[in-house]
C-alpha cells in the first residue's frame, strides 16, 4: 500500500500499537491519531485494580510508544462519521479528514443499566480513566457500603478491590455464579466462593428493579424483595462495541465491526479494525466471527491490523492468535488462554487443592486452559494449547470477495472450518462426563 495519510480512530492500546507497527514497517506518510479521550493511551486493566487501591497513580498508567510515532494527535476529538466510498472521516466542527488508510480501534463503552440514575454522582460505570477518578472520589468521600451490579471480570475485580480497602461490599448478580459465562460453572463457583470467603455479600439470581436516590446513598429494590442501600454503586454489566459513528456506511456492525480473517473491514478494503471493537473469524478455532475483549489481544491485533493495512487485502496474512487474558482478585491470579467459553466440558490438568490448571474441551479438542494461581504451570499448558490449536494453512486468497457476504447475517462462516485436532500426548484421553459444566458453547 502506498498511503500518504493513515488515520487511527481510537487510541487505546490497539490504536497505539497499530500506529507503532506502521512506523516500524517503514510507513513514512502522515499519521493522525484521533483520540476520543482527553488522556493519552493508558493501561486500562489497572483501573479496577491498582488505581483504586492507590498502588499506582494515573501517571504510572501511561503507555509509552516504543519508537517515535511522529503523529498528529487530535485529543478529545471523536470521529463522527465515516464515508468509506470517498475515504473521509468526519470530525466535529464540520472537519473532513481524507484518509488513504483507516484503523478502527474504538473499543467498547460501558453499558448503562436501564432505569439506573446514571447522573447520580454515587452511581458509576468503569471504563475510562475519568470513570475511575469519579469512582475514586465517591469512595473517598465516606466509608459507606459499596454495591456492585454485575458478575463479569470488572464487577469481580472492583468488588475485590473495594473489599481490600476495607469496605462493606455487596454484589448483585442475575446469574448464580460469578464469571460463569466466561470461565464455566466450575471455575465460576470457585470465584464465587473466593468472594464469599473474603467477606463479599452476594445476592445472586436477582436484579435491581427500582432505584431511589437519597441524600445519604442510593437504595435499590431487588427482584427478590430485598432492599439494598449503598454510598457507591458500580454498574458493571459489560460493554458494547463503539460503532455508532460507523453507522450509515457500507459496514457490517451487528456485534462490533465485522472483519475478514486479515483484520480488513468487510465493506472497505482500505480500512482495518483491531481490539475490542473488531469481530473476526479466528481460524484456529472455527469460522465464526467473534470479538475478544482482552488486553493482549488488543496489542497483538493492533500490530496485525497495521501489517495487513500496509500489505493490502490480497497479500495480508490471517490473524490467528491464541487469545490470553488474566485477572486478579484477592491476590489470586487467574490466567487463561484460548477460548474457554467454547468449551463443552472441563478437565483438571493439574490440581494440588490450592492452585490448579483447568482444560476446556470441545469434543476431544482442547480449546482453552485456565490456571488458578499457577503462573509457572500455565507457561507449559499455553504452549501445549498452542501446539494443539495449530491452524490449517491459510486459504489461497486470505480474504474472499466482500460481496460474498449475505446482507441479512454478518455472522457468516467466512471460510471452511479447520479439521479438529487430535488430543496430544500428555493430555487426558478419557473424560468424565460428570465434569460437564453446562457452559454455553459461545458467549
Ligand atoms: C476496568 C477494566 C479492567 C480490565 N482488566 C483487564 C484484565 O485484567 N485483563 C485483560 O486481558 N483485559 C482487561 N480489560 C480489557 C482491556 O482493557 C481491553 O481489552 C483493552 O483496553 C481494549 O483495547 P482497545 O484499544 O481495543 O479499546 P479501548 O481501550 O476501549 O480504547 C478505545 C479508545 O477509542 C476511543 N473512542 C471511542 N469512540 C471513538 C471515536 N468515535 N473516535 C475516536 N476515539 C474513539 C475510546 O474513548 C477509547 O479511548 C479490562 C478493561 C477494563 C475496563
Amino acid at each position: 500500500m502506498t498511503a500518504e495519510r493513515i488515520v487511527v480512530a481510537g487510541t487505546g492500546v490497539a490504536g497505539l500499537r497499530a500506529a507503532e507497527r506502521l512506523r516500524e514497517l517503514g510507513f513514512g506518510g502522515e499519521l493522525v491519531m484521533v483520540n476520543g479521550e482527553p488522556h493519552r493511551p493508558y493501561h486500562r486493566p489497572a483501573l479496577s485494580k491498582q488505581l483504586i487501591t492507590g498502588e499506582l497513580a494515573p501517571a504510572d498508567l501511561q503507555l509509552r510508544s516504543y519508537l517515535p510515532l511522529e503523529a498528529t494527535w487530535r485529543d478529545s476529538v471523536s470521529g463522527l462519521r465515516v464515508d468509506t466510498a470517498s475515504h473521509v472521516l468526519e470530525l466535529p466542527g464540520s472537519e473532513y479528514l481524507r484518509y488513504d488508510g483507516l484503523v478502527i480501534a474504538t473499543g467498547v463503552h460501558a453499558r448503562q443499566m436501564p432505569g439506573a440514575p446514571a447522573h447520580n454522582p454515587r452511581v458509576h460505570v468503569l471504563r475510562t480513566l475519568d470513570d475511575a477518578f469519579a469512582m475514586h472520589r465517591t469512595l473517598a468521600a465516606d466509608a459507606s457500603p459499596v454495591a456492585v451490579i454485575g458478575s463479569g471480570f470488572t464487577a469481580c475485580e472492583v468488588a475485590a478491590t473495594a473489599r481490600e480497602l476495607g469496605r462493606e461490599v455487596t454484589i448483585v448478580s442475575r446469574s448464580k455464579t460469578l464469571l460463569g459465562r466466561a470461565v464455566g460453572s466450575a471455575i465460576g463457583e470457585r470465584v464465587t466462593r473466593l468472594h464469599r470467603e473474603n467477606g463479599v455479600a452476594l445476592v445472586t439470581g436477582a436484579e435491581v428493579v427500582q432505584w431511589l436516590s437519597q441524600p445519604f446513598g442510593v437504595t435499590m429494590l431487588l427482584s427478590n424483595g430485598q432492599a439494598l442501600t449503598a454510598g457507591c454503586v458500580i454498574v458493571a454489566i459489560g460493554g458494547a462495541p463503539t460503532v455508532g459513528w460507523l453507522r450509515g456506511g457500507n459496514l457490517y456492525l451487528k456485534d462490533g465491526v465485522l472483519c475478514w480473517p486479515t483484520c480488513h473491514v468487510v465493506g472497505a478494503s482500505d480500512a482495518v479494525a483491531a481490539g475490542d471493537v473488531a469481530a473476526w473469524p479466528n481460524h484456529r478455532f472455527d469460522t465464526r466471527p467473534r470479538r475478544v475483549e482482552h488486553w493482549l489481544n488488543a496489542v497483538e491485533m493492533g500490530r496485525a491490523a497495521a501489517e495487513s493495512l500496509l500489505a493490502g487485502p490480497a497479500r495480508a496474512r490471517p490473524f490467528e492468535p491464541v487469545p490470553r487474558f488474566w485477572s486478579e482478585q484477592f491476590g489470586v491470579r487467574i490466567q487463561a488462554a484460548g477460548m474457554p467459553s467454547l468449551g463443552q466440558y472441563t478437565v483438571d490438568l493439574q490440581n494440588d487443592g490450592t492452585s490448579s490448571v483447568t482444560g476446556y474441551l470441545a469434543g476431544h479438542r482442547l480449546v482453552g486452559v485456565l490456571s488458578w494461581d499457577n503462573p509457572s504451570a500455565m507457561v507449559g499448558w499455553e504452549a501445549e494449547l498452542e501446539r494443539q490449536l495449530s491452524a490449517e494453512p491459510a486459504p489461497p486468497a486470505a480474504n474472499p470477495r466482500p460481496n460474498g457476504v449475505p446482507s441479512h447475517d454478518p455472522n457468516v462462516a467466512l471460510v471452511r472450518p479447520p479439521s479438529p485436532n487430535a488430543i496430544g500426548p500428555g493430555f487426558p484421553k478419557e473424560h468424565d462426563d460428570s465434569t460437564r459444566n453446562g457452559m454455553p458453547t459461545r458467549l
